[in-house]
């Protein structure tokens, strides 16, 4: 069984998909998928040996291995042209790292695919790039699990596109919606960018000024949206 978050990604992966699962760790995604028949086929891309290892082995034990394929590769290195992908997740990771990965492999994206986004933290430049590369947010969802925020975006590739900077900081479909989720944590962000402020306010050493803006923009921009 899946986490609750993994459970939230699955839903949006497309039936019958060929999934890219990069960071697979365990390639639970696509195992679960695999065994529920939700997808075709899937690649388990891994950076590091201990996950690769772990995902050969999950993989092996669900006897998956004809239609699961654990590689070894940064990012979407582990992407072949054969593979004839349709849905690329990436889960559990700063944003800024899922941007870094989709931005290296560019040359790997066909622009067919749905992007399944998971990102910890780091919403805001990964936002940016999808809006810079031309990519539409279809679904956006912000769920509460272990006392963490968790957001997941879903993109597709669509032709110029463009978010307001709030849009991009928030999530503009999170921004109509305004889950009970969605609320809640950009409340506590609200209280912790008001500590930033008061302790900038206090801070003996000079904070650059424009640091300090920035938080003070964020805050004015969620207070408004509260
Ligand atoms: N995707 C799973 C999930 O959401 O539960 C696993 C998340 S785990 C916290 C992040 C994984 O991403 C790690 O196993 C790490 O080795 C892998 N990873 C980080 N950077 C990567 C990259 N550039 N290419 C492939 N895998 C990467």
């Amino acid at each position: 069984t899946l986490s609750m978050r993994l459970e939230r990604v699955a839903a949006h992966v497309p039936a019958g998909a060929r999934l890219a699962d990069i960071g697979s760790d365990h390639a639970y995604l696509p195992v679960a998928l695999m065994r529920r028949g939700a997808i075709e086929a899937a690649v388990a891309g891994e950076v590091a040996l201990t996950p690769f290892h772990a995902a050969e082995r999950s993989v092996r034990e669900s006897d998956l291995g004809q239609r699961i394929s654990v590689r070894l590769a940064d990012g979407l290195a582990a992407i072949e042209a054969g593979d004839a992908i349709t849905a690329i997740s990436i889960c559990g990771m700063g944003g800024e790292r899922i941007r870094d990965i989709l931005d290296s492999g560019k040359a790997r994206l066909s622009g067919q695919e749905r992007l399944i986004l998971q990102p910890n933290g780091g919403e805001q430049p990964l936002r940016q790039w999808l809006m810079e590369s031309g990519y539409r947010i279809l679904c956006e969802e912000v769920l509460r699990e272990n006392r963490f925020a968790y957001e997941i975006i879903v993109a597709e590739r669509s032709g110029p596109v463009t978010y307001s900077a709030e849009e991009l900081y928030f999530g503009p479909l999170q921004m109509q919606a305004r889950s009970p989720a969605f609320l809640a944590k950009w409340q506590r962000l609200l209280r912790l960018k008001q500590q930033t402020l008061a302790y900038f306010a206090q801070a003996r050493q000079e904070v650059p000024e424009k640091k300090v803006q920035k938080v003070a923009q964020q805050t004015q921009w969620i207070t408004e949206l509260l």
